[in-house]
């Protein structure tokens, strides 16, 4: 069955080693830094147990992203799944449970690439599916490299042990003992599992980092540098009201000698199958399906965000206003084509064995589509807003203020609307566009899926350059020197 909202809260009350501004948190679901955006996770979990959206949400009592698809029906019920807890947040919270589930479903639909010479973690794959399904687990996970880590045999005098990425130190009866750190834990210190791993490709010697495997986020040994938290520096819902609810916070993930029972280990010193468990399962395109849909979902929102900006302006009629509008809305379509053809174009996993999953060509385009329409959509709304998003009392106590309230209800409105109604207005496009919540939410739009050099690298090798390529071929095949086209007349 799925998890109340309450429950998922107190799962997180684990003496988890939860690190911010020098101090250790001691519960993420009291920390004036946390607390809010941990309350809206839990809202997603009530939704699952509200009749309205338990059919969506759920299927068997189980959420739909634990699914392992077996048709196109079986997509696009996953992504009404999805888009339902996506405008929970407004496509501001990207790490919800449900993206790391449809991770672990694609290991679930190809477990035989966790079988490898020396170490197989196919039944383990299989079970951390189940376990995360049976329990409703939050999972995450880091699978990034810190960056600029070096690497310890490139280094002059470098040893194994200096070696600041997460590898393995020693293995013990039932188990292995891992150190080092992961960049960077989205929603981490939210979860309940974390998986660690590595997404880059290995040299054949790294088989020491050559490792991943799923632990629960209270194992001793491990700890969560907390980067700022826009939600702790938040005034109040009035003043921030994205970065103060869903703020999902990105973390350090650092092992100190962290013991791993073998049973939670999903590739051991692999470099193959490390790399390979996100691109030759579903991984990785499941990740996509969900990104895709809240991606959508957020442009959706902030195309709405610009329409009720430029109406209180007075500036939406203002015929290059509205094209602007128009090309806005236009990226919305375009981002929703994305999941609409992925899911159209569905491809079968090992032979039908591990079900369906979206179109890996059009999901790998996505990330280059979503990486560029971003930065431009805000900078296009940042035009339209003018300088009245930064003309604003310092915080809604100003308005509250006898003396200073009526001043700024005189000086602070629209035609049509209250000072009230259009400083809530204001601060809520500063805090989608403008503030460093809305700076963060620019840099994972365009890193979280990777970064450019390395995805757009990959949709050039396994893009469909034969079908490009035959295309202009037969066109250079379709006349030579000299020659000239058989017209009418010569018939
Ligand atoms: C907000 C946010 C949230 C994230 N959440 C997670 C998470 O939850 N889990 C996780 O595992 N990871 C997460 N990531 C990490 C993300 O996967 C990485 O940032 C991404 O893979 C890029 O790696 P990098 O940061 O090391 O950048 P780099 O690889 O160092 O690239 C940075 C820039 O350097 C240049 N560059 C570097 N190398 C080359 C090269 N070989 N050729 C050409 N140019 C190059 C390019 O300009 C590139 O854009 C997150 C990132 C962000 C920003």
């Amino acid at each position: 069955m799925t998890r109340s909202g309450q429950e998922y809260l107190e799962s997180l009350r684990d003496g988890r080693s939860v690190w911010l501004d020098g101090e250790r948190v001691r519960d993420v679901t009291r920390h004036p830094a946390f607390r809010n955006t941990a309350g809206s996770i839990a809202r997603l979990y009530d939704l699952a147990h509200d009749s309205a959206h338990t059919p969506v949400l759920t299927r068997d009592g189980v959420h739909r992203a634990f699914a392992v698809p077996r048709d196109y029906g079986d997509l696009v019920a996953r992504r009404q799944a999805y888009k339902v807890w996506a405008e929970s947040s407004f496509g501001f919270l990207g790490r919800t449970p449900d993206y790391m589930a449809g991770g672990a479903a694609g290991f679930a639909a190809a477990p035989g690439v966790f079988t490898t010479e020396g170490f197989d973690g196919a039944a383990n794959a299989l079970a951390y599916h189940r376990r995360l399904a049976e329990g409703d687990l939050y999972p995450t996970f880091t699978i990034t490299n810190p960056q600029a880590a070096p690497t310890p045999f490139d280094a002059a005098g470098g040893t194994a042990a200096d070696d600041p990425v997460v590898r393995v130190v020693a293995e013990k009866d039932g188990g292995i003992v891992v150190s080092g750190a992961k960049m960077i834990g989205t929603a981490a210190v939210f979860g309940n599992e974390v998986v660690v791993g590595t997404i880059e490709p290995l040299a054949p010697r790294d088989v020491d980092r050559a490792v991943c495997f799923s632990i629960p986020v209270d194992t001793p040994g491990l700890t969560f540098v907390s980067r700022v938290s826009y939600e702790g520096r938040a005034r109040s819902v009035f003043d921030n009201p994205l970065s103060s609810r869903f703020d999902e916070n990105d973390a350090l993930l650092v092992c100190d000698e962290v013991f791993v029972p073998w049973e939670s280990v999903l590739t051991y010193r692999n470099v193959d199958a490390s790399f390979g468990m996100w691109w030759r399962t579903p991984a990785y395109v499941n990740f996509v399906h969900q990104a895709a849909t809240r991606f959508w979902t957020k442009l959706e929102f902030l195309a709405g965000l610009a329409i009720l900006l430029t109406r209180s302006n007075g500036t939406y009629e203002l015929p290059p206003v509205t094209q602007a509008i128009g090309r806005l809305l236009g990226k919305v379509a375009q981002a929703k084509a994305f999941v609409l053809a992925a899911e159209a174009s569905y491809e079968e996993v090992d032979g039908g064995r591990g079900g369906v999953m979206p179109g890996k060509d059009i999901s790998y385009a996505q990330r280059i589509m979503a990486g560029e329409l971003y930065p431009a959509a805000v900078q296009e709304i940042k035009l339209l807003a003018g300088g009245g998003v930064i003309q604003l009392p310092a915080s809604g106590e100003d308005l509250l203020h006898p003396e200073l309230g009526p001043v700024v209800a005189r000086y602070l409105r629209a035609p049509g609307q209250s000072s009230e109604e259009r400083i809530k207005l204001l601060k809520l496009a500063w805090d989608a566009l403008g503030s460093e919540f809305a700076s963060r939410h620019e840099q994972y739009e365009r890193f979280y899926h990777g970064a450019p050099h390395v995805y757009l690298m990959q949709q050039a090798w396994e893009g469909d350059t034969a079908s490009c390529e035959r295309l202009a071929r037969a066109c250079l095949d379709g006349y030579a020197l000299g020659g000239e086209p058989e017209g009418p007349d010569s018939r």
